[in-house]
């Protein structure tokens, strides 16, 4: 992450990252006249909207001061931003994340003794067992990117703050996703909350780091997709469209996490030999019974199917019946035989 540079206010000349040089680490000028907390904007001439060239020069090696010029600045003195600094325009990429934590683990950075905090929240959350749609989500969220009524606010295009679920308080991405009192009924059904809510985070970034650290994945997983079921349902509100009612959040969260998590064992899993064999029909008088089974792992569930059929190849009866979800698919075979010998006769075949 990346802060581009707007009016200089909220970014430190030493501490922050605000350079785009290929380490991603703050200035490596000596710097030794400027203090910790000293500010980007003092480099600035806020009444030309350009850079103190003949400051910029002098403080820094000539590398950083060609980088730092070569930085646009904007007349209308905009907030500083933060940005993905691994793409040309600051715009986040799943690409790029992946690159960037491949090259990280190639090079032993992360894992190390002491790994930047910064790429464990993201390698942390990148690992998380949810759809690409979420982690991106977080990503904005924690970016302060999602269009909450502050930052509607702040660019002028909505003149109220507040929030539209509980009209008492401005709604940022915290608020928006986590204290507003409308969702009180949503966090404190998950006593596992409680800690985070008693630890009075200022920001969401906070809030999901304090998650990211739980040992189990299950509730950092969980955590992240209610936060986007909430943010989905607000915005469902928020442009009339129909939605869930509150109650129902956490378990659609749930199921979409399960569904998720299954859909994600299966595409895991070898995939099964085929033997590619030509269905003969069996010789006159006899009768020909084939039988399968279907597993959904999503709802814990399986269906088996039997089919009885001629010397002509006809189907002269069939059965379809769901069934729970057995230890092993030989069970499920062993199942569907079951019911293929006794079919015949429940079936009203008279053979
Ligand atoms: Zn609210």
């Amino acid at each position: 992450m990346v802060w581009r540079i707007g009016n200089g206010q909220n970014v430190r000349i030493k501490e922050d990252r605000w350079l785009r040089i290929k380490s991603n680490k703050a200035a490596i000028s000596p710097l030794t006249s400027i203090q910790a907390d000293t500010r980007v904007c003092s480099l600035i001439n806020h009444e030309l909207g350009m850079w103190k060239s003949d400051v910029v020069e002098r403080l820094f090696l000539p590398h950083e001061a060609s980088l730092i010029l070569g930085i646009p600045l904007s007349f209308r003195m905009p907030p500083d931003d933060i940005t993905w600094g691994l793409t040309p325009y600051g715009i986040f990429s799943t690409k790029s994340a992946y690159k960037m934590l491949v090259s990280l683990d190639n090079s032993g950075e992360v894992g190390s003794s002491s790994p930047d905090p910064q790429l464990k929240f993201w390698k942390s959350l990148w690992s998380l067992r949810v759809p690409n749609k979420v982690k991106h989500f977080a990503w904005r969220a924690c970016n302060n990117a999602l269009p909450t009524m502050v930052n509607l606010q702040q660019r002028h295009i909505s003149t109220s703050d507040l929030c539209e679920q509980c009209t008492t308080e401005p709604e940022d991405t915290l608020h928006a996703l986590w204290a507003c009192s409308k969702l009180e009924e949503v966090w404190r059904t998950l006593s596992w909350t409680l800690p985070a809510a008693q630890a009075s985070l200022s920001s969401f970034n906070a809030l999901l780091d304090c998650f990211l650290q739980v040992k189990d994945d299950y509730r950092k997983e969980i955590f992240i997709i209610i936060a986007w079921t909430i943010w989905n349902r607000r915005n469902a509100l928020k442009f009339g469209r129909p939605t869930i009612p509150v109650t129902n959040i956490i378990p659609r969260a749930g199921s979409l996490l399960q569904e998720f998590i299954a859909a994600q064992e299966v595409s895991n899993e070898p995939p099964s030999v085929t033997v590619s064999s030509q269905w003969h029909p069996p010789e006159f008088p006899y009768y020909k019974a084939n039988f399968d089974t279907a597993v959904f792992k999503a709802s814990a569930s399986a269906g088996i199917g039997v089919i009885i059929r001629d010397s002509r190849g006809d189907a002269i009866s069939a059965l379809s019946v769901p069934t729970h979800l057995s230890t092993s698919v030989a069970t499920m075979e062993a199942l569907a035989c079951q019911r293929r010998s006794s079919s015949p006769k429940k079936l009203g075949s008279d053979k």
